[in-house]
């Protein structure tokens, strides 16, 4: 794991795919390739979670919509800050929360 947030995007007409997908939705171009994330972007919205979906979760947790820098939102859970805390438009940083063979994007205020 590199700790790098890499973005699909179209070889066709530049377009980002996010999430990832076979087909680009403006030119509908199969072809694509991998392109690094700043890694920065901004909270868009944010809900507080308190029921429990999965006996790994601990509650409340937070899912956000982060707007990268390259302007594609990504799902994904502020870290570094309490709940009620986080803000809409908040400045946020990529902060990789790692497990055995897998790293997930969270992000923390920047
Ligand atoms: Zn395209």
């Amino acid at each position: 794991m590199e700790g790098r947030l890499m973005l699909m995007k179209c070889a066709g007409c530049g377009a980002l795919r996010l999430p990832s997908r076979r087909h680009c939705d403006v030119c509908l171009s199969d072809q694509t390739e991998w392109v690094q994330a700043s890694g920065r972007g901004v909270v868009r919205s944010v809900g507080i979670m308190h029921q429990r979906y999965h006996p790994g979760f601990q509650t409340p947790y937070n899912v956000a919509f982060v707007e990268l820098d390259e302007g594609v939102r990504l799902p994904t859970n502020i870290t570094g800050i309490a709940n009620e805390a986080i803000r809409v438009g908040m400045p946020v940083v990529v902060d990789w929360d790692r497990y055995e063979d897998v790293a997930l994007p969270k992000f923390r205020p920047a």
